[in-house]
């Protein structure tokens, strides 16, 4: 989960990654340490383009909702659901959204995190 405030305040999008000069490898999610050399990284931001490589409906709510795989165009895998895209199918260009998560009641704090669409 991400605040929208948080976001608008650093001016950026939502996807931050890290990429590691030893390695020549970009991380999602952010890490200051590279998982693969444990050399520290730089900070980077993801286009939030990508493609699906896997994808399946989930049917566990009664609201079903498609999860998938998505390979960003910088080198990470994410899962995540997607949303506005009926058609979505392996191989399936993708963009990365901000999407209402959940929301603390009918007056509550409203809660923003990553979803892909169509593009
Ligand atoms: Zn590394």
């Amino acid at each position: 989960m991400i605040s929208i405030p948080y976001a608008w305040r650093n001016n950026r999008s939502a996807l931050a990654g890290s990429f590691c000069n030893a390695c020549k490898l970009t991380w999602y999610p952010s890490s200051k340490a590279c998982p693969a050399c444990r050399n520290s990284t730089n900070p980077v931001e993801l286009s939030g383009k990508g493609t699906i490589v896997s994808i399946t409906t989930v049917h566990e709510s009664s609201m079903p909702f498609m999860l998938a795989i998505i390979k960003l165009d910088e080198g990470p895998q994410v899962t995540a659901q997607i949303v506005d895209t009926p058609a979505a199918a392996i191989g399936s260009k993708v963009v990365a959204c901000l999407r209402r998560m959940q929301s603390d009641g009918a007056q509550g704090i409203i809660q923003y995190g990553i979803k892909f669409r169509g593009v």
